[in-house]
């Protein structure tokens, strides 16, 4: 019973989930959709939502949503904080 060693939250890979927090986003961070792993990135923006490239995720209209599951935007997690504090 070592229940010390039992990872509970798998391989760092996120810098944690999104949760509406803009603040804390750098104007390059790119977000991956926790439903679909859809990734947005600024630099590509969002043909689907008509976003253009080099639009912040914090910059994204609040109608936003994942193009490809219609996943929140809330539900985004942070994959690299490019920019950011
Ligand atoms: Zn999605």
């Amino acid at each position: 019973m070592d229940r010390e060693h039992v990872t509970i939250a798998g391989p760092v890979r996120f810098e944690g989930s999104y949760l509406g927090d803009r603040a804390k986003l750098g104007a390059s961070a790119r977000l991956e959709c926790k439903i679909c792993w859809w990734v947005y990135d600024p630099a590509e923006g969002d043909e689907t939502w008509q976003i253009a490239p080099g639009t912040a995720f914090t910059a994204l209209p609040a109608y936003w949503r994942c193009p490809q599951c219609d996943g929140d935007a809330d539900q985004f997690m942070v994959l690299d904080n490019v920019g950011g504090p």
